[in-house]
Protein backbone atom coordinates (compact mmCIF):
# COMPACT_ATOMS: atom_id res chain seq x y z
CA UNK A 1 0.00 0.00 0.00
CA UNK A 2 1.10 3.24 -1.19
CA UNK A 3 1.21 6.06 2.19
CA UNK A 4 0.94 9.50 1.59
CA UNK A 5 4.06 11.46 2.47
CA UNK A 6 4.53 13.86 5.01
CA UNK A 7 5.13 17.26 4.25
CA UNK A 8 7.42 20.24 5.56
CA UNK A 9 5.57 21.71 8.39
CA UNK A 10 3.70 18.90 9.58
CA UNK A 11 4.84 18.51 13.75
CA UNK A 12 5.47 14.48 13.14
CA UNK A 13 8.59 15.54 11.38
CA UNK A 14 9.74 17.79 14.28
CA UNK A 15 9.47 14.69 16.66
CA UNK A 16 11.82 12.52 17.77
CA UNK A 17 10.98 8.45 17.18
CA UNK A 18 10.08 5.99 19.49
CA UNK A 19 11.79 2.64 19.10
CA UNK A 20 9.83 -0.35 17.71
CA UNK A 21 8.95 -2.81 19.49
CA UNK A 22 9.32 -6.42 18.23
CA UNK A 23 5.22 -7.03 19.16
CA UNK A 24 4.90 -3.87 17.09
CA UNK A 25 1.39 -5.03 14.79
CA UNK A 26 1.71 -5.10 11.11
CA UNK A 27 5.37 -4.59 11.04
CA UNK A 28 5.78 -6.74 7.92
CA UNK A 29 3.32 -4.71 6.68
CA UNK A 30 4.78 -1.49 7.33
CA UNK A 31 8.15 -2.08 5.90
CA UNK A 32 6.92 -3.23 2.87
CA UNK A 33 4.39 -0.16 2.49
CA UNK A 34 7.49 1.56 3.12
CA UNK A 35 9.53 0.35 0.43
CA UNK A 36 6.32 0.46 -2.30
CA UNK A 37 5.90 4.38 -0.98
CA UNK A 38 9.60 5.22 -1.47
CA UNK A 39 9.66 3.45 -4.90
CA UNK A 40 6.45 5.05 -5.74
CA UNK A 41 7.91 8.36 -5.38
CA UNK A 42 11.51 7.62 -6.79
CA UNK A 43 12.67 8.40 -3.38
CA UNK A 44 16.41 6.65 -1.98
CA UNK A 45 14.99 6.27 1.08
CA UNK A 46 12.33 7.10 3.89
CA UNK A 47 11.53 7.54 7.41
CA UNK A 48 8.70 6.80 9.99
CA UNK A 49 7.96 10.12 10.91
CA UNK A 50 7.79 10.44 6.98
CA UNK A 51 4.64 8.20 6.33
CA UNK A 52 3.20 9.76 9.97
CA UNK A 53 4.35 7.95 12.13
CA UNK A 54 7.14 8.66 15.11
CA UNK A 55 8.80 5.33 15.02
CA UNK A 56 12.63 4.58 14.71
CA UNK A 57 12.72 3.22 11.37
CA UNK A 58 13.66 3.81 7.74
CA UNK A 59 14.21 2.37 4.53
CA UNK A 60 17.50 3.00 2.02
CA UNK A 61 17.29 1.94 -1.54
CA UNK A 62 20.10 3.35 -3.34
CA UNK A 63 19.50 1.41 -7.11
CA UNK A 64 18.86 4.83 -8.67
CA UNK A 65 22.40 5.77 -8.49
CA UNK A 66 23.28 4.40 -11.68
CA UNK A 67 27.00 5.33 -11.61
CA UNK A 68 27.87 3.95 -8.58
CA UNK A 69 29.67 0.33 -8.04
CA UNK A 70 27.74 -2.65 -7.29
CA UNK A 71 27.30 -2.76 -3.74
CA UNK A 72 25.58 0.51 -3.72
CA UNK A 73 23.39 -0.07 -6.82
CA UNK A 74 22.17 -3.22 -4.71
CA UNK A 75 21.94 -1.73 -1.29
CA UNK A 76 18.12 -2.28 -0.26
CA UNK A 77 17.83 -2.05 3.53
CA UNK A 78 15.06 -1.63 6.50
CA UNK A 79 17.19 0.09 9.78
CA UNK A 80 15.43 -0.10 12.78
CA UNK A 81 15.65 1.46 16.59
CA UNK A 82 18.94 2.57 14.71
CA UNK A 83 21.81 4.57 16.48
CA UNK A 84 24.87 6.38 15.16
CA UNK A 85 27.66 5.64 17.15
CA UNK A 86 30.41 7.55 15.16
CA UNK A 87 30.75 9.45 12.64
CA UNK A 88 34.15 10.71 11.09
CA UNK A 89 36.04 11.38 7.99
CA UNK A 90 36.05 14.81 6.06
CA UNK A 91 33.19 16.92 6.21
CA UNK A 92 31.66 16.89 2.96
CA UNK A 93 28.77 18.97 1.57
CA UNK A 94 26.64 17.57 -0.82
CA UNK A 95 23.08 18.67 -2.57
CA UNK A 96 20.15 16.59 -1.23
CA UNK A 97 16.50 16.40 -1.69
CA UNK A 98 13.82 14.95 0.20
CA UNK A 99 10.51 13.83 -0.38
CA UNK A 100 9.19 16.03 2.54
CA UNK A 101 10.09 19.28 0.16
CA UNK A 102 9.14 18.53 -3.08
CA UNK A 103 11.55 20.28 -6.02
CA UNK A 104 13.72 21.77 -2.82
CA UNK A 105 17.71 21.07 -3.11
CA UNK A 106 20.53 22.38 -0.79
CA UNK A 107 23.97 21.78 -0.12
CA UNK A 108 24.18 20.28 3.43
CA UNK A 109 27.70 19.37 5.27
CA UNK A 110 27.86 15.53 7.09
CA UNK A 111 30.78 13.66 7.96
CA UNK A 112 32.06 11.36 5.41
CA UNK A 113 31.50 8.31 6.92
CA UNK A 114 29.31 6.57 9.64
CA UNK A 115 29.58 3.64 12.36
CA UNK A 116 25.56 2.51 12.71
CA UNK A 117 23.66 -0.13 15.08
CA UNK A 118 20.37 -0.87 14.39
CA UNK A 119 18.03 -4.21 14.09
CA UNK A 120 16.88 -5.38 11.05
CA UNK A 121 12.84 -6.04 10.39
CA UNK A 122 13.76 -9.84 11.98
CA UNK A 123 14.51 -7.92 14.89
CA UNK A 124 18.54 -9.28 13.96
CA UNK A 125 21.45 -6.43 15.54
CA UNK A 126 23.49 -5.35 13.21
CA UNK A 127 26.49 -2.53 13.52
CA UNK A 128 28.17 -1.77 10.53
CA UNK A 129 30.06 0.91 8.91
CA UNK A 130 29.01 3.17 5.71
CA UNK A 131 30.96 5.93 3.61
CA UNK A 132 30.22 7.66 0.00
CA UNK A 133 26.50 8.15 -1.09
CA UNK A 134 25.08 5.39 2.04
CA UNK A 135 26.47 7.12 4.37
CA UNK A 136 25.26 10.30 2.91
CA UNK A 137 21.24 9.06 2.60
CA UNK A 138 21.72 7.06 6.42
CA UNK A 139 22.32 10.43 7.82
CA UNK A 140 19.83 12.14 5.97
CA UNK A 141 17.13 9.35 6.98
CA UNK A 142 18.48 8.94 10.94
CA UNK A 143 18.23 13.03 10.87
CA UNK A 144 14.40 12.01 10.59
CA UNK A 145 14.22 9.58 13.04
CA UNK A 146 15.50 12.14 15.29
CA UNK A 147 13.45 15.21 14.40
CA UNK A 148 15.55 17.02 11.83
CA UNK A 149 15.31 17.80 8.55
CA UNK A 150 17.85 18.81 6.08
CA UNK A 151 16.86 22.84 5.84
CA UNK A 152 17.95 22.38 10.28
CA UNK A 153 21.22 21.94 8.68
CA UNK A 154 22.00 24.90 6.32
CA UNK A 155 22.95 28.62 7.00
CA UNK A 156 20.44 30.44 8.60
CA UNK A 157 21.34 33.11 5.77
CA UNK A 158 20.32 30.04 2.89
CA UNK A 159 17.58 29.62 5.16
CA UNK A 160 16.11 32.91 4.60
CA UNK A 161 16.63 32.72 1.20
CA UNK A 162 14.35 29.46 0.58
CA UNK A 163 10.90 30.64 3.06
CA UNK A 164 9.02 31.86 0.50
CA UNK A 165 9.30 28.08 -1.02
CA UNK A 166 8.93 26.75 2.29
CA UNK A 167 6.09 28.39 3.54
CA UNK A 168 4.58 27.33 0.23
CA UNK A 169 5.21 23.26 1.26
CA UNK A 170 3.88 24.29 4.81
CA UNK A 171 0.54 25.37 2.95
CA UNK A 172 0.68 22.62 0.13
CA UNK A 173 1.53 24.78 -2.89
CA UNK A 174 3.75 22.16 -4.26
CA UNK A 175 3.92 19.91 -7.73
CA UNK A 176 4.26 16.88 -6.18
CA UNK A 177 3.56 13.89 -8.36
CA UNK A 178 2.91 11.59 -5.18
CA UNK A 179 0.70 11.79 -2.86
CA UNK A 180 0.95 14.07 0.25
CA UNK A 181 -0.01 14.75 4.07
CA UNK A 182 0.09 18.65 4.96
CA UNK A 183 0.33 20.28 7.82
CA UNK A 184 -3.33 21.10 7.50
CA UNK A 185 -4.58 17.49 7.20
CA UNK A 186 -6.07 18.40 4.14
CA UNK A 187 -5.31 16.57 0.68
CA UNK A 188 -4.50 19.94 -1.29
CA UNK A 189 -4.76 19.71 -5.33
CA UNK A 190 -2.23 21.11 -7.58
CA UNK A 191 -2.85 24.07 -8.63
ZN1 LIG B 1 14.14 13.40 3.93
Amino acid sequence: MILPIVAYGHPVLKKKAVDIQPDEPGLQDLVRDMFETMHASTGVGLAGPQVNLSRRIFVVDASPFENEPEEVRTFRKAFMNAQIIESGGELINYNEGCLSFPGLHEDVVRPESIRIRYVDEHFQPHEETYDGILARIIQHEYDHIEGIVFVDRISRLKRALINGRLNDIIRGKVDADYRMLFASQKKKSRS
